[in-house]
């Protein structure tokens, strides 16, 4: 450690770096494979729709002009589409970044940031870099009949203390897949005094059947406390351009936008997102490939005897009964990148992105051929 490294914030020094899913030059290089799948990330496998790769071509002849730095195109298209007033949008390099400005609006040291344990790693992560104090919550427990590993809201309820300044609650949950029903949501939301951030992240929501989606803009309405994340990472495909957002009460909007970076969201990720949020049917494509994924890999897994968690997002999360550090191990020998789970707490269980049918297919056979199940390659 340098003298200059020990000065460092105590938070900023005791932060375990984020895991990203491991990257297939990275495998190539290591292994010297070749064909090479990766079902580590929760990308869409289909990309962006034509519409966002065309939209490309505009910004792409202006890269010496800074880009809009209030968004206004993008932001009047996340205002139609949400129905609400552009004031309550705050567009972000990612939701990541939103969730950043969030830690930083509204925790420092002496401040309590709940999760759910087993919840996205970005919360700790960015609640500790500005020093609050970490509150991961038990999660459901394994046998939970319905959401095993799932967030247990009565619980978070009673975490929020004098102290607690920001809730997040991620749904559906990365890495989990679990969700919570919209009437434990809003119980939940009349527990939570009014000067407590609830964050609710939703990366996954257009995965999510109908029925159990919240009411988003209907909520924004009666919690001002409430604020929710989106991304163009996951079912829109944008995950190299960095474009995500907020949604909040006007007053809360304009406190995120005083402190995000002027030029946060690039001009070619603004012109993608408009695109992309127009293309209904490269939605509706994406999640049908989804639905029949998530068909195909909890087929092949049932048939190999193992179990998985319930799922309405781009994922499931293979118990596999063993600790599977060594499995992630063989499956990328075979070319075949899943995301271990240990970090997170759950040292036995792997996730699986959906992929297309075919990345589907050689994940389970390969699954198969490590865990030397007779007869699952069949
Ligand atoms: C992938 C993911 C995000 C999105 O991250 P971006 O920064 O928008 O790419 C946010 N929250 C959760 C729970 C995720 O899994």
């Amino acid at each position: 450690m340098t003298a200059l490294s020990q000065q460092a914030l105590e938070g900023v020094r005791r932060i375990k770096p984020y895991q990203p899913g491991k990257p297939v030059e990275e495998l190539e290089r290591e292994l010297g494979l070749t064909d090479i799948i990766k079902l580590a990330s929760n990308e869409n496998p289909l990309g962006p729709g034509q519409a966002a790769r065309a939209a490309l071509s505009a910004p792409l002849s202006q890269l010496e002009r800074y880009p809009d730095g209030n968004g206004f195109a993008l932001r009047s298209a996340l205002a139609a589409h949400h129905d609400v007033g552009p004031e309550r949008i705050v567009l972000g390099n990612g939701s990541n970044d939103v969730l950043e400005l969030i830690a930083r609006a509204f925790l420092t040291r002496g401040r309590r940031s709940v999760f759910s344990e087993h919840a996205f790693a970005v919360y700790p992560l960015a609640s500790q870099a500005v020093g609050a104090e970490l509150c991961g919550v038990p999660a459901n427990p394994a046998a939970h009949p319905e959401q095993p590993f799932g967030h247990d809201l009565d619980a978070m309820a009673e975490a929020v203390n004098e102290h607690a300044a920001v809730v997040f609650i991620a749904n559906p949950n990365n890495p989990t897949g679990t969700w919570v029903e919209p009437a434990v949501l809003e119980t939940f939301l009349q527990r939570v005094p009014a000067h407590v951030a609830v964050v609710l992240d939703e990366a996954y929501n257009e995965y999510m059947a109908p029925e159990l989606r919240p009411a988003t803009s209907k909520l924004l309405d009666q919690y001002d406390n409430l604020i929710v994340t989106r991304t163009f990472s996951k079912v829109y495909g944008l995950a190299a351009l960095r474009a995500g957002y907020a949604l909040a009460h006007p007053d809360v909007a304009d406190l995120l936008n005083r402190i995000r970076q002027p030029f946060n969201v690039n001009a070619l990720a603004q012109a993608a997102a408009i695109a992309a949020l127009g293309d209904t049917r490269h939605v509706e494509r994406s999640v049908a490939l989804n639905n029949e994924g998530l068909r195909q890999l909890r087929a092949g897994l049932t048939a190999m005897g193992l179990g998985f968690l319930p799922s309405q997002a781009n994922f499931v999360t293979v118990d596999c009964a063993r600790p599977a550090g060594p499995l992630f191990d063989a499956l990328l020998r075979k070319g075949v990148i899943l995301r271990p789970l240990a970090g997170y707490g759950m040292p036995n269980h792997l996730r699986i992105t959906v992929g297309t049918k075919d990345e589907n297919q050689r994940c389970l056979d390969a699954l198969g051929e490590v865990l030397d199940i007779a007869g699952a390659a069949a």
